[in-house]
């Protein structure tokens, strides 16, 4: 690809309804346009991305035997009615009527699809297992769309869907997914976590999300660094021991020197009733006096509502504190003078709304923290102007630090963004639907399934929260969207340069590099300000100045300087 013919459009600042990191970058790369909330157009850059993740997937996927085929987007209500979803799901299945007034909905996944063809095809044991999948747009009417592709409206899913003739066989081909799924995310080149979720009321343990790790992501994930036991929080709270307990609080003041320092004790302080489902976490901050001396200690209250529903529990009422905004974990650590990780851990989302017991309007220079001798910040200021935050985190009743439950050391909690899931079926779907088989002694039987997603365009967005600096996006050669970028200098005055340029664009191509060449004539501060944003993963420079010596220069994306190379050897150190 040449630049001067492909379509390029960054921008110097991101708009105001992006929050996070790959949201703001895709957009000032010009990866994606918003169309709507939730609704994107991939635009040439970001589609090259999602095409790289789109075949990566495919490969893995045929390598492990799965039969790709392409279900309607557009799926008639009666097959919904038949499994009861039509009705049962929430406002998330966007249903539409033809012109006929009759209904249908537009697929948020396809197991009642799948599930039809497979009653009307799969007749005999003979022809199982087969294991169908598509890679395919999908709608959710996502009560918050948001992060641009991260939470899509519209989005592109790979779906796949297992059919066996008994459970043994429903479960290797499980096994086999589940399998295919690692190779398919080490190809990608993230670091991620495979953990244990819930099955729901089917039971058993067969379901594993497949999470990106970053500090934005939307999940928590419980792990024991000493073994394999990985699993997302709700899975992990399932197995814990239910009740209230003040875990939170003990991990951050583990010496109150304020009185008024569990949740117990804040809620008495302010009226409320505590309960398990009210997630919060209370923290202390102390003013010292010049001596060094605590001379107030104050109770705040960090709110936590997340995607529970839960309405701000009156305490938001409270005059003063409401809007204090956070935008990072780690910020909030910073802010609370933890040390980084202190309370990413409890599983805190961000933004946080934080609260306190009495009224503050402006505090400045404080010193504040956990009441824990190393953990204070000063030189904190915090104001009342900062904007109103949408939403609130999220407090669990499983905390770092507590024993894991395969007794292999104390749990630890990072956050992560699901990107992938797998899980067993059972019969859930064939029974609704009565999907059968003839088995081996002639009577019908009903078909063992499972499913296995991987969020397509979410993907690009995890690995861009995970792989960023403060110039741009570090894609993983994988799934750049362009592997090399030849930058060539004033190739508009230099005959010599141009040549070069095209010369070594040619045999990029020739062993299969996807290079873009840079032949815009730009200066090089925007040319390389443009591949830096965008992310290419490897940059090599063609100049007059260069090309006299003999070399060119090469700068891996995360290199912090370029190195001389001579010409012939430049091949080597892109591939
Ligand atoms: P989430 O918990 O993020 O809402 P989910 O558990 O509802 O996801 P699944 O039904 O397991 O999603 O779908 C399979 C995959 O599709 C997910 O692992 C995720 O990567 C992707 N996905 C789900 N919802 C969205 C969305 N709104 N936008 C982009 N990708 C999505
Ligand atoms: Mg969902
Ligand atoms: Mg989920
Ligand atoms: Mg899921």
């Amino acid at each position: 690809m040449k630049a001067s013919r492909f379509f390029i459009s960054t921008l110097k600042e991101a708009p105001a309804d992006a929050e996070i990191a790959s949201h703001k970058l895709m957009m000032r790369a010009g990866m994606i346009k918003k169309l709507g909330a939730g609704i994107y157009t991939y635009m040439p850059l970001g589609l090259r991305v999602i095409r790289k993740v789109e075949a990566i997937v495919r490969e893995e996927m045929n390598r492990a035997g799965a039969l790709e085929l392409t279900m309607p987007v557009i799926q008639p209500a009666e097959l919904w009615q038949e499994t009861g979803r039509f009705d049962k799901m929430g406002p998330e299945l966007l249903r539409i009527k033809d012109r006929h007034e009759r209904d249908f909905v537009v697929q948020p996944t396809s197991e009642e699809v799948v599930t039809d063809i497979a009653r009307q095809e799969l007749r005999s044991y003979k022809q199982l297992p087969v294991n169908f999948y598509q890679i395919q747009t999908k709608f959710r009417d996502e009560r918050r769309p948001r992060f641009g592709l991260m939470r899509g409206r519209e989005f592109i899913m790979k779906d796949a869907y297992s059919f066996d003739r008994d459970q043994v066989g429903a479960k290797a081909s499980y096994q086999v997914m589940a399998q295919a799924y690692r190779r398919i995310f080490d190809r990608f080149g993230l670091r991620y976590r495979a953990v244990a979720a819930d099955s729901g009321a089917i039971g058993g343990d067969l379901s594993e999300e497949f999470q990106v790790i970053a500090a934005t992501g939307e999940d928590a994930i419980v792990y024991c660094p000493g073994s394999e036991y990985a699993a997302n929080m709700e899975k992990a709270e399932a197995r814990a021991p239910s009740g209230p307990r003040p875990a939170a609080t003990q991990a951050l003041a583990k010496t109150p020197t304020p009185d008024k320092s569990t949740c117990e004790d804040v809620a008495a302080l302010l009226g409320l009733p505590l309960q398990r489902t009210v997630k919060s976490l209370v923290l202390a901050t102390d003013e010292f006096s010049a001596a060094g001396e605590v001379v107030k200690t104050q109770v705040w209250l960090l709110l936590l509502r997340g995607d529970h529903d839960m309405n701000e529990v009156k305490v938001g009422k409270i005059p003063g504190l409401a809007g204090f905004r956070f935008a990072t974990v780690a910020e909030i650590d910073a802010h609370f003078g933890c040390k980084p990780g202190y309370l990413g851990p409890l599983g805190l989302r961000q933004p946080v709304r934080l609260v306190a017991d009495r009224e503050v309007a402006v505090m400045a220079d404080w010193v504040c923290g956990a009441n824990v001798a190393d953990h204070h910040f000063t030189g904190v200021n915090w104001g009342r102007d900062l904007p109103e935050p949408e939403c609130v985190a999220d407090i669990r009743n499983v905390v770092a630090g507590d024993a894991s439950p395969d007794g292999h050391g104390v749990l630890a909690i990072e956050r992560g963004i699901e990107v992938g899931h797998v899980f067993y079926l059972g019969t859930k779907y064939s029974k609704a639907m009565n999907a059968t088989f003839l088995a081996e002694d002639g009577k019908p039987q009903l078909l063992e399934m499972g499913c296995y997603g991987i969020g397509v365009s979410r993907l690009p967005a995890a690995a861009i929260e995970q792989n960023h600096d403060e110039r741009g996006i570090v894609w993983p050669d994988a799934i750049a969207p362009f592997t090399v970028v030849v930058c060539a200098i004033g190739l508009d005055r230099s005959a010599e340069v141009r040549a070069a340029a095209e010369k070594l664009y040619g045999e990029l191509l020739a062993t299969g590099v996807d290079a873009i060449l840079d032949d815009r004539g730009e200066r090089p501060g925007v040319m390389f300000a443009d591949w830096e944003l965008i992310g290419v993963p490897h940059r090599v420079v063609i100049s007059d100045r260069g090309l006299k010596d003999g070399q060119l220069e090469y700068q891996h994306r995360r290199d912090a300087a370029a190195t001389k190379v001579p010409v012939g050897d430049i091949l080597a150190h892109v591939r």
